[in-house]
């Protein structure tokens, strides 16, 4: 009977595999919050994500055999608080805060140079900038500006005056008049800064998974009917987490 029973159990589990076996997926593991990419923002997010909800599972997962190997790799680490934008100005120069204080409050060497940030005008071009300029040391940007003859002093080499040819036409360029310099900007070290996020989110309890690659987001709708074939175009879903080649994670979706 027992046999009977395993045997029935056996065929019908085969059966089910064959019928349901797209369906049919090992979970890798549940979590509160998916970060999916550890590159610069992923793990800045994770890390803010951790300290602002300690006590939430929040797990990164990324392609790579590590952190930072897509464009954060590639970054040259320049940064400016210079912007037109206000938005972008306290976005920058609250970051570039934080640039300093993760160099020399919490120890992370991030090569961070505040060598600025030079943007060249002719003199009709400088005259259109003024006002804006004007908004943007307004908000407490510092800008320095340098006449032409400084900037001849400074930097040797810099081609002021180009000739009059095709090619200058081509390339729309105007004599340099003036020189406005960027203080609060510079270049840190891309990888630096992602491996300082990356620490800092692991202090915290957060866990990350690298060769984990996200082939497809999971979809749920907002309200299962649980009939085969969910989720219908006309159901309100939300992403409830990813399939990846190692298994599916499954996330929270609500706070
Ligand atoms: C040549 C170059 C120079 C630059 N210079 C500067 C600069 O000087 N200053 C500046 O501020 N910005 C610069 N940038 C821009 C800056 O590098 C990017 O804005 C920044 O790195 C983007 O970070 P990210 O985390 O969004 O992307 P990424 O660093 O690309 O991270 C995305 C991550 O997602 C992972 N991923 C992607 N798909 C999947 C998947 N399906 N499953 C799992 N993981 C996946 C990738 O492996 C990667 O690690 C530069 C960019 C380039 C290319």
């Amino acid at each position: 009977m027992i046999y009977m029973k395993k045997k029935l159990l056996n065929i019908s589990r085969k059966k089910l595999h064959k019928k349901f076996r797209h369906h049919l997926v090992s979970v890798l593991m549940d979590c509160d919050i998916l970060v999916i990419g550890a590159g610069i923002l992923g793990l800045s997010s994770a890390y803010h994500l951790k300290k602002d909800n300690p006590r939430k599972r929040v797990v990164v997962v990324d392609r790579s055999g590590g952190p930072g190997q897509g464009n954060s790799a590639k970054s040259e680490g320049a940064f400016r608080n210079v912007f037109t934008s206000e938005t972008n100005f306290l976005l920058a120069d609250s970051t570039i805060d934080w640039f300093h204080c993760l160099q020399n409050s919490l120890g992370y060497d991030l090569k961070l140079a505040e060598i600025g940030y030079l943007w060249l005008f002719s003199q009709e071009q400088y005259d259109r900038m003024t006002r804006v300029l004007d908004i943007i040391s307004g908000r407490g940007a510092a800008l320095k500006t340098f006449e032409k003859d400084e900037l001849k002093r400074f930097i040797p080499d810099l081609t002021t005056d180009f000739r009059d040819d095709e090619e200058s036409r081509l390339l729309g360029l105007e004599p340099v008049d003036k020189g406005v310099l960027g203080i609060k900007c510079g270049s840190i070290d891309a990888d630096a800064l992602v491996r300082s996020y990356e620490h800092l989110f692991l202090e915290l309890g957060g866990e990350v998974k690298y060769g984990t690659e996200v082939k497809k987001l999971k979809i749920t709708p907002e309200r299962e009917l649980g009939i085969p074939g969910e989720p219908f175009v006309w159901q309100n879903c939300h992403v409830s987490g990813a399939r990846t080649n190692r298994g599916e994670v499954n996330a929270e979706t609500r706070s």
